[in-house]
């Protein structure tokens, strides 16, 4: 791959966003969490731990056809799921995109696809969507829209995902048939070139600086405000389906997994894109407990569901649900973190939650020393209270459904 020059440049020190200097606070009382406090602390944490690598050119030319665009434009894979929509992180990575200050064209996939391509034709930046809509791609896999995306890359500057499960499938593909090295986690676009992200999870943040021929990067910007509504529509291309044939002969060769709709077209929003997370940790030794007690939570909620690793082992949700260095990184207005003594492997995936709210029996567990409001007690207990409360407070709000 890439040669790298100016690597490391300075040791990454053991440094968080969320760190012991500040006490837990047990009870109901804010132990930080000012929003000038945390502009702090990720100012300190930056300044402490950036460091820079980058990425040379000298790769080899690419064959893709030109398709006659202006050479800076950013082609953006916009995710559909069923029941939802345009995935959440999509539209994330659209608004993100507008970073580059070029135009955006945009890859919409599936079936049945008028009223979601008509709606990212509607996105402020967005000045053409490429819609392939076909039966065959209602369960998209990654090697045909990998491949996909590679025969429209032509002379797209910047082609770009987001990094959800399935972007992260898609696009290490894409940058390998292009012979680029993929840019993986941006956190924050600087420019054109140079990119943010975290390492060391999530103890520093580096900055690349990519001089290749094309950045094919996947953004973790799930807190970016979603894009504006445009005051004109963008055109819509229909791409003709590829052949049948090609298709069957791309999942024969590399068959990767179908992307898990049981989970996504469930009512409980996206782990990466939920406004409020729930998540359950070690606390919980068997899927009935997780149901039990964990799952009206969210549902009361209408909230996302995360898990710590045991949570994941011990077969409670899958490993979509898996909150922290080799999970998810997630920004949630709200994260509840149940029984989840608070690793830093764990932290790492909750550094941009601007609340947490941790529940745990043991008054000396580290998840206290990264949240804003804490509560001692046995989640048994104190679970089916929170609950309950909910519930009363749902019924009062909504008289009409109790019966
Ligand atoms: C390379 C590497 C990568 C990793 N990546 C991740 C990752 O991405 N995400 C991740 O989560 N972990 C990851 N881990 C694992 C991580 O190190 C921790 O082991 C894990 O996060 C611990 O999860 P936990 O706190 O939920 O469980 P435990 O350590 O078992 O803690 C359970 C907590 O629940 C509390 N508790 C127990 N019973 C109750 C009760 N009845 N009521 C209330 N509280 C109770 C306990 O006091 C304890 O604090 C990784 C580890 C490695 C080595």
């Amino acid at each position: 791959m890439a040669s790298r020059q100016g690597q490391a440049a300075q040791t990454a020190p053991a440094i968080g966003f969320r760190d012991s200097d500040h006490a837990a606070a047990i009870g109901a009382k804010p132990a930080r969490g000012e929003p000038a406090q945390k502009r702090r602390d990720a100012q300190r944490c930056r300044r402490a731990g950036q460091f820079a690598r980058r990425l040379s050119t000298g790769r080899a030319q690419s064959s893709q056809k030109s398709h006659g665009k202006p050479p800076m434009t950013t082609l953006v894979f916009v995710e559909c799921r069923p029941s939802v929509g345009l995935a959440p992180e999509s539209l994330a990575a659209i608004a993100a995109a507008g970073a580059f200050q070029q135009p955006i064209h945009a890859v919409i996939v599936g079936h049945h696809l008028a009223a979601l391509s008509q709606q990212t034709a509607n996105l402020a930046g967005v000045e053409r969507v490429y819609c392939l809509d076909d039966a065959e791609y209602a369960t998209p896999l990654a090697e045909p829209i990998a491949e996909l995306l590679t025969e429209l890359a032509g002379d797209y500057s910047h082609l770009v995902a987001a990094a959800t499960r399935f972007g992260k499938n898609v696009m290490p593909r894409v940058a390998a048939r292009l012979d680029v090295e993929p840019v993986a986690g941006v956190s924050h676009i600087v420019n054109h070139n140079t990119f943010e992200r975290p390492v060391y999870a999530g103890r520093a943040v580096e900055t690349v600086q990519s001089e290749q021929k094309k950045q094919v990067i996947t953004l973790a910007i799930s807190a970016a405000t979603p894009p504006m509504q445009a005051s004109q529509p963008a055109e819509i291309v229909a791409l003709p389906s590829p052949q049948t044939a090609h298709r069957a002969l791309s999942r024969l060769l590399s068959p990767s997994s179908p992307v898990n709709t049981a989970a996504t077209a469930s009512a409980t929003p996206s782990l990466t894109a939920a406004k409020v997370v729930v998540a359950g940790g070690g606390a919980f030794q068997h899927p009935d407990e997780f149901e039990r007690y964990l799952t009206p939570l969210a549902s009361a909620l209408q909230a996302g569901l995360g898990a710590s690793r045991p949570a994941v082992a011990q077969g409670c949700c899958g490993s979509e649900c898996l909150v922290g260095q080799t999970g998810h990184s997630i920004a949630p207005d709200l994260y509840i973190a149940v029984g989840i003594s608070g690793a830093y492997q764990h932290l790492a995936g909750i550094q941009a939650a601007k609340t947490v709210i941790a529940i745990n029996s043991d008054a000396q567990a580290p998840i206290f020393a990264n949240a804003d409001y804490g509560l001692v007690m046995d989640m048994t207990a104190a679970l089916p209270a929170i609950n309950q409360q909910l519930i009363s407070k749902s019924l009062q709000d909504n008289p009409i459904n109790n019966n």
